[in-house]
């Protein structure tokens, strides 16, 4: 199937192949001297010699959760190389950097001024380079999303939030998430699904994002066993990938608990955690937490799915993470009683609480962390 062109709050080109549309894309956005964000192991793969463009410089050092340190390096490049633009290829991470790398090409510093709890939101203004995401992985929806989480020396992982931060456009090709392995495929999968559930349930009054969350919702949960078991089928790649987008296009109406949890732990030092692995874990008990507040929604979200009553979600899902292989506590993955320790107050602090269907207190964080232990 040819890909398409869907423009909801950014322009998406979808499909198998889109990615050859980037060289015409770049000049119809007048991006002469684009710098390249990616990660070293995609470098390392020859993806970045592949694309259809010619980057004026390459940055190819994001970590796995990018940090302040990370996008000040990125910006000292963008500028060395009087680039005009940034073309971010990869996962959530060099999404996200390239993102806050193209605030600090033209706003001032300090970077944390713009992270939505210290106000930023006033302060991003639009006079600001084009970024096009090309993602590799399917889970974030960072390429239509209007966020970048960094992480801060102070150990927090701050989110800046504008419609300014939204890329000005994507490219969205399955065919680059062809290679992921299974556990990556999994981990990233259960963002998406993660995404597309708490919109869903954020009590935010947006029904069209509603219903683009119960697609994408539907989608990921009918392919995701698939694309894990079989990387190759492009059918399944490409619902994977729509099921991410479709997360990310629904993120303006906030995200909820999970994601409260997950953020400060993925920001622990020297453990880089991954967030959809995180985000899997938390699931079930942030479900069966929030049955309360929202039985119809979960009665809704188990009719897309087509498996039974909203009341047995936490068990379905538990029976998904199982069968793709992702742990089901935080023990497994080196988690200690002693990590913990500062999430709950960082938990309360964080973006996506207010907009959790149930009203959350620091003992209910602490709670919550306990049983995913
Ligand atoms: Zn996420």
């Amino acid at each position: 199937m040819p890909s398409s062109l869907i423009n909801y709050l950014t322009a998406i080109q979808f499909g198998a192949g889109a990615v050859s549309e980037l060289a015409a894309i770049l000049k119809q956005y007048r991006v002469k001297r684009p710098l390249l964000v990616t990660d070293r192991g995609l470098a390392e793969l020859g993806i970045v010699e592949r694309l259809p463009m010619e980057a004026a410089a390459v940055f190819a050092e994001v970590p796995t959760n990018p940090t302040e340190a990370s996008v000040l390096a990125g910006v000292v490049v963008y500028r060395d190389n009087d680039c005009d633009g940034i073309v971010a290829l990869g996962g959530g991470s060099p999404i996200d950097c390239a993102k806050a790398i193209s605030i600090l090409a033209t706003h001032p510093e300090p970077l944390d001024q713009y992270a939505l709890i210290r106000g930023g939101l006033a302060k991003i203004s639009s006079q600001k380079p084009p970024v096009i995401a090309v993602p590799t992985t399917s889970g974030t929806g960072s390429e239509a999303g209007r966020g970048a989480l960094i992480s801060f020396p102070s150990g927090e992982k701050l989110a800046l939030i504008s419609p300014h931060v939204i890329p000005t456009a994507a490219v969205c090709d399955p065919e680059l998430t062809l290679g992921l392995p299974p556990l990556l495929t999994a981990a990233t999968g259960m963002d998406a699904i993660s995404h597309c559930v708490e919109t869903f349930c954020s009590p935010k009054v947006n029904p069209v994002a509603d219903a683009i969350a119960l697609d994408g919702l539907a989608r990921a949960f009918g392919s995701l066993r698939a694309a894990v078991n079989d990387g190759s089928n492009l059918h399944h790649r490409s619902e994977m990938m729509m099921a991410s987008l479709q997360g990310g296009l629904t993120f303006q109406k906030g995200l909820g608990m999970i994601h409260s949890l997950s953020h400060p732990l993925g920001a622990l030092p020297g453990k880089p955690l991954h967030h959809g692995t995180l985000n899997a874990i938390f699931l079930p008990h942030v479900l069966r937490y929030n049955a309360k507040a929202c039985p119809g929604k979960l009665d809704r979200m188990a009719g897309a799915m087509k498996c039974g009553e909203g009341r047995d979600l936490p068990t379905v899902f538990e029976r998904l993470i199982s069968d793709i292989g992702l742990p089901q506590r935080l023990s497994e993955l080196g988690v200690t009683e002693t990590d913990l320790e500062s999430i709950p107050q960082l938990a309360m602090a964080d973006h996506s609480t207010p907009t959790n269907p149930r009203a959350m207190t620091i003992e209910d964080c602490h709670i919550l962390l306990r049983l995913s232990m």
